[in-house]
């Protein structure tokens, strides 16, 4: 069977040898330190999920190149349907985890690449496409966990790759016979070190001139040549120092964690590199993914974690005795209404999603709606945490450690001033949730994440058929029929 369990994973997951360093140091064994252990939780989380009856509609798919049950983290949209199925998965790992799923951004490469590569076989006799459907096929028949990863560091962010060190961007420095060996970065990759292979797409619309930086390709984690650098933050600290999970923001879960991924001439084989050198590609690869990320993760994952951050909200309301407050509703429904405008827009990308290009057979999100899911998303997320800051109180950023309440010396001042409507350890509990989300890493997270406002802004002033508006106005000012 193609989709495999939670336990697979966690015996696959147990054999990888990631030269990862965290914190100053190096993480030899995953599954013993408590943030990969975190990020292993999640992924193995999601495996349990698409295994579970109620949810297999939403978690699983139809293979379109063996016929057989997958996840649906590594289908291709085939349809409308399938678009706004992913969206409904996006939402309920969302919801279940607080926190990344970690087979997101891969699997949004997926479409992008099924689309591009068959689009340049069909242009240039290359094939890209039959490679890419049999690393897809056996992906699927082994349910692994893709990353993908296309922010290169960049640099000076005024200059193009070949104006500054020609590393801060991922390139070709050798082609031979067995393969091309690659150098560079990648940088902000969720949760790379703990999924089975990596999925590297350019980062830049490339030139001419820019032909090494024209590349797409996948390596497997711990590929010789590779390092993966971890962020590291005070909510790392957090887990790193606390034996009892319970007492921080997500116990079970953590943080979103990502990692900088260096390529210090890695060799990828022929049969795993899906673009080289294929310039007049690059902004369609980039695009197809971008419109597909913003829809799902920039739209519908956010969406799951406002459920979350607006139920908190309203449990510190009940909490505090002010869950009639007139106030307090008005604000919790200015978050529901922001929640449900990235929800629509989100949806409205799934159902005016088309083929494309047409005959190729993979489904894209609208490319209007899915960046305007993603804009709604920027400002409404902020403005949803500054709503439950506000519900919650200062204590959302004052409050002293659960662990008082077991100090003998503290337990009974800590139990009586901290308890309000509800008990003392309930609200403490609530707060620290709370407080992972407001006042913590997901604002900036959830901005920049596939990518911040300004870049949707030119696309869609880009895409706008301000000709068409134009024309409009002009007809009726001028008084035509
Ligand atoms: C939690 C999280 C998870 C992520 N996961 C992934 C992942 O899995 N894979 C992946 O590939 N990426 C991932 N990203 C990366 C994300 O897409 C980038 O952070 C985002 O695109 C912004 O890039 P940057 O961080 O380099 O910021 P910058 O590009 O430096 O942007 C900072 C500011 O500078 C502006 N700016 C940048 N360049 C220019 C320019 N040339 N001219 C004018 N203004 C400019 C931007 O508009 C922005 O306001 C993740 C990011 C976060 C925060």
């Amino acid at each position: 069977m193609a989709i495999k369990s939670e336990q697979d994973y966690r015996n696959r997951v147990a054999k990888l040898k990631p030269r990862l360093f965290m914190g100053g140091k190096r993480v030899k064994d995953l599954t013993d330190h408590p943030i990969t252990r975190g990020v292993i939780d999640a992924t193995a989380r999601v495996y349990a999920l698409t295994m579970d009856p109620q949810y297999a509609d939403i978690m699983q798919s139809m293979s379109h190149l063996t016929g057989e049950p997958i996840s649906r983290a590594l289908h291709i949209h085939q349809s409308k349907e399938d678009l706004h199925r992913r969206l409904d998965m996006a939402r309920l790992s969302s919801q279940k985890l607080g926190t990344c799923n970690y087979r997101c951004p891969g699997n949004e490469m997926l479409p992008s690449l099924a689309a591009t590569t068959w689009e340049m076989d069909q242009a240039k006799g290359t094939d890209y496409h039959q490679r890419f459907n049999a690393f897809l096929k056996s992906a699927q028949e082994n349910d692994l966990v893709v990353s993908g990863s296309v922010t290169d560091p960049k640099g000076d962010r005024s200059k193009r790759p070949l104006e500054q060190d020609p590393d801060y961007y991922v390139h070709v420095v050798e082609k031979r016979s067995d393969g091309i060996v690659v150098c560079g970065a990648k940088q902000h990759a969720t949760g790379a070190y703990t999924a089975d292979e990596t999925l590297v797409l350019p980062g830049i619309s490339c030139r001419e001139g820019e032909e090494d930086y024209a590349l797409a390709f996948v390596i497997p984690n711990g590929a010789e040549g590779v390092t993966y650098i971890a962020q590291y933050n005070p909510f790392s600290v957090e887990r790193e120092c606390e034996a009892d999970p319970r007492v921080i923001g997500n116990p079970l879960y953590g943080q979103r964690e990502t990692c900088l991924i260096v390529f210090d001439h890695v060799l990828v084989p022929w049969e795993r590199v899906f673009m080289c050198g294929e310039i007049e590609y690059t902004q369609s690869f980039i695009t197809r993914f971008a419109k597909t990320h913003r829809m799902n993760c920039g739209g519908a994952c956010k969406v799951g974690f406002m459920d979350l951050i607006i139920g908190a909200s309203q449990l510190m309301a009940e909490y505090n005795g002010l869950a009639k407050a007139s106030h307090i509703a008005q604000k919790i429904t200015r978050m529901l209404q922001l929640n449900d405008t990235s929800l629509a827009c989100a949806t409205a990308a799934a159902y005016m999603g088309q083929e494309e290009p047409p005959g190729c057979g993979v489904f894209m999100p609208d490319e209007a709606m899915s960046n305007i899911a993603k804009l709604n998303t920027n400002d409404g997320f902020w403005e949803v945490m500054a709503l439950a800051g506000d519900i919650a109180g200062g204590i959302a950023v004052t409050m002293p450690s659960e662990k008082e309440l077991e100090n003998p010396d503290t337990k009974h001042y800590v139990a009586k001033y901290l308890g309000a409507a509800a008990p003392a350890k309930k609200r403490m509990r609530m707060v620290k949730f709370l407080q992972n989300w407001v006042a913590g890493l997901h604002g900036v997270g959830t901005y920049q994440g596939s990518g911040p406002s300004q870049n949707q802004m030119m696309v869609l002033y880009r895409i706008a058929d301000l000709e068409t508006k134009k024309r409009m106005a002009e007809e009726l000012a001028n008084g035509l029929g």
